[in-house]
């Protein structure tokens, strides 16, 4: 038969351009030049001021030698600096290696050795790390200091000043098109806690969709104002950088996600959007009253890279603020998955609603396809809300792979599907709930304990602040729950058997845990994650 609808019809230049998200930049430069593009304390720039700067940040890198194909890493907070960057360096056809602030040195030279770094970006408050970590690199990249005004300590340790390299890059640079949308736009490492870091290669396509795929999951309108409490080393902060300039929106920059700057930049700049993982949500929830504002305008969070308790999403309701969760990995260029709102959720009350929204449901629209299947056979398990399998993705939001690990790589994507390590339920209205990563789960007797679950019912108790539950090694049962919780201060006296007795009301006997432990802190990473496995080491020990 022939296929009239393959002849003459071909991809030609006029009919297919590689997708990229720095075309956004362009066209809202073109289309609100004067619009504020990015806030930072006294600082604020025009989204032409921000094009052209990020033009000549450009030019002015081509100038150091950075090529196609080219890393160059930062490890900055959330800057105006960190944003241009986001911009300039795709410009070149270079990759953008943004690094998680609170690593330590040894891991930061892994890094820029594994990606092969011509060029460092730093800020004095990092800068004896910054300098620690060049030191024991095997290629000396090029330190550029981003000379903040606002950070505080620290020495510059570069060889020029990020102003400086700006200076010297040309007024009519002209940035091309990647001429391959597979082209890599930047390099983002996972927190290793499972193991040493890999590095998750983005593509110019994908960076693209889920920009445009985290507009329409988040409601951003036009003209948006965005709080970066986010760190944008986090999956290129879960892309928002690009989504925010697509709507010719507002980035306000912060050095800090602290209670008091937050409620302070919604209320001054009337920030309608921002994303945070649930461990920052609950510090606002619990900030002192002195620091907490009521907004007027309505203020929309993304909350996600986490499980949010109910109880989390439930507070942040009670303080006005519209929820929208989201699922993600570094490997989908973070969110993924999204918990839809439905309408007759509204009707219910506060506690259940919540509850339905701390799934994390179904796929975001970038992402083609999911299912809850058993590891072995890859056969989905029933929608019946509680056969436990994986979940699988598929999509054009899936990473390229990771850098110069075949084995991980063909191991990620075995079967047709990415394979993300978190194991869930599905349920009948075809939502998918997450009930640990594989490596969490809790096996007691034979009967599979979901951590989520307990730490869940942990914070619907009035007293607890934090909690996190791990498996501790048990000769009869194999594994048994227990749990580390950071009692409330202004709760008074927070007892062991108080919260084994609220357990007891809310959950099978085995779920229970058998071992309390109060602790002041959790051990967190910098993006909020609980580290269990520095739980877990207690045990052994
Ligand atoms: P890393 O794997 O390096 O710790 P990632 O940011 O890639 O860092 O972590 C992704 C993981 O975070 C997911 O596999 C999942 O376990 C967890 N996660 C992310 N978002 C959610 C969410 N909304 N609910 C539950 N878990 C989540």
């Amino acid at each position: 038969m022939d296929e009239i609808f393959e002849q003459g019809l071909s991809r030609v230049d006029a009919n297919y351009t590689a997708l990229t998200p720095i075309s956004f930049l362009e066209r809202t430069a073109l289309a609100h030049p004067c619009r504020v593009a990015v806030i930072y304390g006294d600082t604020s720039r025009t989204w032409a001021e921000v094009y052209r700067r990020s033009l000549k940040l450009a030019s002015a890198l081509r100038k150091l030698g950075v090529c196609q194909g080219d890393t160059v890493a930062a490890l900055l907070p959330n800057t105006p600096a960190m944003l241009e960057l986001h911009f300039a360096v795709p410009m070149l056809g270079a990759v953008l290696n943004a690094q998680n602030t609170r690593l330590d040195a040894r891991t930061i030279t892994f890094m820029l050795n594994h990606g092969r770094a011509k060029v460092f970006f730093t800020d004095r408050e990092f800068s004896e790390r910054a300098q620690e970590a060049v030191a024991g690199c095997d290629h000396k990249p090029i330190i550029v200091d981003v000379d903040d005004p606002y950070a505080e300590g620290g020495e510059l340790i570069g060889s020029m000043t990020y102003e400086e390299l700006l200076a010297t890059g040309d007024d009519d640079f002209t940035w091309e098109r990647p001429s391959n949308e597979w082209q890599a736009i930047a390099l983002n490492y996972t927190s290793g806690t499972t193991g040493n870091p890999k590095g998750v290669v983005y593509h110019h396509r994908g960076a693209h969709l889920n920009s445009l795929s985290n507009i329409i999951g988040l409601g951003l309108p036009a003209g948006a104002v965005y709080l970066w409490t986010l760190p944008m080393f986090h999956c290129n902060g879960w892309c928002y950088p690009w989504a925010v300039t697509a709507v010719a929106g507002t980035h306000v920059c912060i050095r800090q996600p602290q209670p008091a700057v937050v409620f302070d930049a919604i209320a001054k700049h009337e920030v309608t959007h921002f994303c945070a993982a649930p461990v920052v949500l609950n510090m606002l929830i619990n900030a002192p009253k002195e620091q907490k504002q009521a907004f007027e305008h309505t203020v929309t969070v993304a909350t996600g890279g986490a499980a949010p308790p109910a109880a989390t999403i439930a507070a942040m309701e009670a303080m006005g603020l519209n929820v929208v969760h989201l699922y993600g990995l570094t490997e989908t260029y973070g969110p993924s998955m999204i918990c839809e709102f439905q309408d007759d959720w509204h009707e219910l009350d506060i506690k259940q609603k919540a509850t339905k929204m701390a799934r994390q449901g179904i796929t975001m629209l970038a992402m083609s396809d999911m299912m809850v299947a058993d590891p072995i056979s890859m056969e989905p398990v029933p929608q019946d809300g509680e056969s436990i399998g994986e979940l699988f993705l598929r999509g054009n939001n899936v990473m390229k792979g990771y850098l110069c690990n075949e084995k991980e790589t063909t191991k990620a994507f075995a079967d047709g599907w990415f394979h993300t390590g978190d194991l869930g339920v599905w349920h009948p209205d075809g939502y998918v709930e997450i009930k640990d990563r594989s490596k969490d789960i809790i096996i007691s007797g034979g009967e599979n304990i979901s951590t989520l679950e307990v730490e869940s019912v942990l914070y619907d108790h009035p007293g607890v602040l934090e909690a996190a539950v791990v498996a501790a090694p048990d000769t009869h049962w194999g594994e048994v729950p227990c749990a580390f919780v950071t009692p409330r201060h202004d709760y008074g006296e927070l007892t062991e058997e108080e919260i084994v007795r609220h357990c007891r009301a809310n959950l099978a006997g085995f779920k229970v845990p058998k071992r309390i432990v109060f602790m002041e802190e959790l051990p967190k990473t910098s993006t909020g994650k609980l580290q269990k496995h520095v739980l877990r080491q207690q045990f052994v020990a």
